[in-house]
């Protein structure tokens, strides 16, 4: 792994003996790999998402709810022999799919474990979207369905939030490509997605303005029929210390982004306030690893 540039910050270091930006070595750390079920329901499902949440995040966006894992990297550093055994374990568990969760950095150790062992059940990457082209193109064919984020439009968002000012760019650009890769999507008779890309947004508090930036530039660019997952759960976590991040977003504020979701003609997924109330983080206590 000599000169590591997976993902758009291009550390260029060898992560045998150095770490980047994501803090992460060359071997894959994970955190939790478990049955989860708060995914879109055409990912969860009554059985439940087979998640694999990877530790280190080449983002690390500031209002993170995974801190522990995104931002201080704690997991277990395992084998490609073992992440592969790992598929196998949730497909035997009855997952729906393999949802790969902030996996850029270890690109190359998930290829190696899908040519070990390619489960009969689609594999999911959950991303932030800030990924390059040529990381993109080495998934091409082994990933069924993206899950990227949409965050910021606004550079200056971008940096203040994650110290990225290019996001906007950089993710736009990844979302076309992954929606060039996957096509329209595509559902089995129960519903649940076997190909395609879902476009998430998580509705910052104050930044109703760039939400609906976000929606247009869905709207205008993408597909028609790419489904979108406008979230509102927000939550204020102790070591945010960017001002005005500091409440969950207001039922005005919700109103105002969904209303322009509806006048779009978007479609998709969105929460009830219940939902995200009771928005679910799991223990990174390195079950299922
Ligand atoms: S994956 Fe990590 S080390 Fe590699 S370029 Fe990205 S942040 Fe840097």
């Amino acid at each position: 792994m000599a000169g590591c540039t997976l993902c758009p910050r291009r550390c260029g270091v060898d992560r045998r003996v150095k770490t980047g930006f994501c803090g992460m070595g060359a071997m894959p750390r994970v955190a939790r790999a478990a049955l989860h079920f708060w995914e879109e329901p055409c990912i969860s499902g009554a059985r439940g998402s087979g998640a694999v949440f990877f530790s280190g995040c080449t983002l690390r966006c500031a209002y993170c709810q995974n801190y522990p894992i995104s931002h201080e990297g704690q997991g277990q550093d395992i084998s490609v022999r073992r992440l592969a055994d790992i598929f196998k374990e949730l497909e035997g568990q009855g997952a729906h799919n393999i949802n790969l969760v902030t996996g850029t950095p270890f690109v190359p150790a998930v290829l190696d474990a899908l040519a070990l062992y390619r489960p009969g059940i689609p594999i999911v990457w959950n991303t932030s979207g800030y990924e390059t082209l040529e990381t993109l193109r080495l998934l091409d064919g082994a990933v069924d369905i993206y899950l990227p984020d949409l965050k910021h439009v606004s550079p200056r968002l971008s940096k203040l939030c994650a110290g990225a000012p290019d996001y906007f760019e950089t993710a736009s650009a990844a979302i076309r490509e992954m929606c060039r890769q996957t096509g329209q999507p595509v559902f089995d008779a129960e519903g649940m997605m076997q190909k395609g890309v879902i476009v998430r947004h998580l509705i910052l508090p104050g930044c109703t303005g760039d939400s609906i930036r976000v929606l247009d530039f869905i709207a205008e660019n993408l597909p028609r029929g790419i489904p979108v997952s406008l979230m509102r759960q927000y939550t204020p976590e102790p070591w945010c210390r960017i001002p005005g991040l500091d409440r969950r977003i207001t039922d005005a504020e919700y109103a105002r982004v969904f209303a322009r979701f509806e006048a779009l003609g978007l479609n998709g997924f969105t929460q009830e306030k219940e939902a995200a109330d009771s928005a679910y983080t799991p223990e990174f206590d390195r079950t299922g690893v």
